[in-house]
């Protein structure tokens, strides 16, 4: 099953977040709507399975790169290199325990900064001549891992603190966690950026 998370019941989660008593201030809809996204709001849904780890992280391009125009410039373009090498090592954003023995499986990354085609592409030259500073064109960094795990009973927490550290951008993730202990919906700040599994 490639895409584990997909096939998990998401529907249910807003009443695991109540449950958890966690702030839930956020009033984008629950469909993953990209058009209302919220800069400095990241998204995460983990899913353990077995020895099988999968991580989906959904991010406004604002809080990885610090902009969501396509790079023209030299140094917009270096800038999504780096943030791209950045996300190519998951083992270490997600600072994953070597005792849990994860490899990454698959690994996928979809952002319209990375060259993928947004649905329309004639605007860019229209924005271009109206200025700079629109921003009905948001764009997200979309990151998809999965990871291969000999001891996932090593998967203690899931601490995202080399991701606040690497894009301090990022002011809290909203948290999706599926593990055998249960479905858990939590917001993750830079001071408390770990969750347990
Ligand atoms: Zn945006």
């Amino acid at each position: 099953m490639r895409r584990l998370l997909l096939a998990l019941p998401f529907a249910l989660l807003p009443l695991a977040v109540a449950h958890a008593a966690v702030e839930h201030d956020h009033d984008h809809d629950e469909h993953g709507s990209l058009s209302a996204h919220e800069h400095g709001v990241g998204r995460l849904n983990a899913a353990l399975d077995g020895q099988t780890l999968e991580l989906e992280l959904e991010s406004p391009a604002m809080n990885l790169v610090g902009f969501e125009h396509a790079a023209t410039t030299d140094a917009d373009k270096a800038k999504v290199a780096v943030v791209r090498a950045q996300l190519e090592k998951p083992l270490v954003l997600f600072n994953l325990p070597k005792a849990a023995g994860c490899v990454v499986a698959t690994q996928e990354l979809e952002s319209p900064l990375f060259g993928d085609k947004p649905d329309a592409d004639d605007h860019d030259e229209e924005d271009a001549k109206d200025g700079h500073e629109h921003h009905q064109d948001h764009s997200e960094i979309h990151a998809h891992y999965q990871f291969s795990c000999s001891a996932p009973g090593a998967l203690k927490t899931l601490d995202l603190a080399n991701i606040f550290n690497t894009f301090p951008a990022t002011q809290k993730v909203q948290v999706q966690l599926i593990s055998p202990s249960g479905q858990q919906g939590v917001e993750v700040t830079a001071k408390a950026a770990a969750l347990k599994f």
